[in-house]
């Protein structure tokens, strides 16, 4: 099987986007189609628009990569904060593997952004701590030690001014609130000062849809930690999940 040319899906509370990845080079190689996640996102709905997405690509190859906005353990989804609850507990590796006759190997969204940010983008090579934080319907996370990954650290649900930070600060909060970019970036920045404190990072890299408005709120992320926006802006989801997949199938068949 090659490994090299490899379907990406990113799941997302508003939108699953997916595109065909070249693994070696972190670049796509198709255009990106994105369909907006269906409302209720139980996992029948779901599952119905990833066929679609598989069919209007034209995906032939057997292995797909695919991101989820939960805590996922041997793929299966430990949470749904921002994805129908019936997920949880869901096998979604079988579950997406029987519904399209292809192999699924799912890990958590934000650690897939994660990963192509340390092979390809601003991670690359940076030694320490760094954190990759995406900004979207939720707020996800990805921690790197010397480049290795720490599973599932969810920071987005960490505690910030009695609530869960995510519903503090998140672009479905931003939008919520009506937050000026002025808002939020001082919001942010005591959200990014609460994630200093606690894991002593040497980088910050923002990724998600919201990264790529970085210019109108950067000047507010006055921490110490340099704090920069993802390279791959907010591709950098699809471009992990099949990282992640190739690196996984790979270690597997080893
Ligand atoms: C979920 C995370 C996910 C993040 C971004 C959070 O609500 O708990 O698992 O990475 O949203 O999608």
């Amino acid at each position: 099987m090659s490994l090299s040319n490899i379907l990406g899906i990113d799941i997302g509370g508003s939108g699953i986007k997916g595109a065909i990845v070249d693994t070696e080079t972190g670049q796509l190689v198709t255009e990106r189609i994105k369909i907006k996640t269906p409302q209720p996102s139980t996992p029948e709905a779901v599952s119905e628009v990833v066929m679609q997405l598989i069919g209007e690509i034209g995906y032939d190859g057997e292995l797909i990569g695919c991101g989820f906005p939960a805590v996922i353990k041997k793929g299966v989804a430990h949470s749904a904060a921002n994805i129908h609850l019936a997920w949880k507990g869901t096998d979604i590796e079988e579950l997406l593997s029987q519904k399209t006759g292809k192999r699924f190997i799912v890990t958590n969204d934000a650690d897939a952004a994660g990963l192509s940010e340390m092979r390809f983008g601003k991670g690359k090579g940076v030694c320490g701590n760094v954190i990759l934080i995406t900004i979207g319907t939720g707020l996800g996370s990805a921690l790197f030690t010397d480049g290795h990954l720490v599973r599932n650290t969810e920071f987005g649900h960490a505690n910030l001014h009695g609530m869960i930070a995510e519903h503090y600060i998140s672009n479905t909060a931003r939008k919520k609130y009506k937050m000026s970019w002025r808002t939020f970036g001082r919001r942010f920045r005591e959200y990014l000062a609460m994630i200093e404190r606690i894991t002593s990072p040497d980088l910050i890299i923002l990724g998600g849809g919201v990264s790529n408005s970085f210019d109108k709120f950067s000047q507010y992320l006055t921490i110490e930690t340099p704090v920069t926006a993802a390279a791959m802006f907010n591709h950098a989801g699809i471009i992990g999940a099949a990282l992640y997949a190739s690196e996984m199938y790979a270690l597997e068949s080893a």
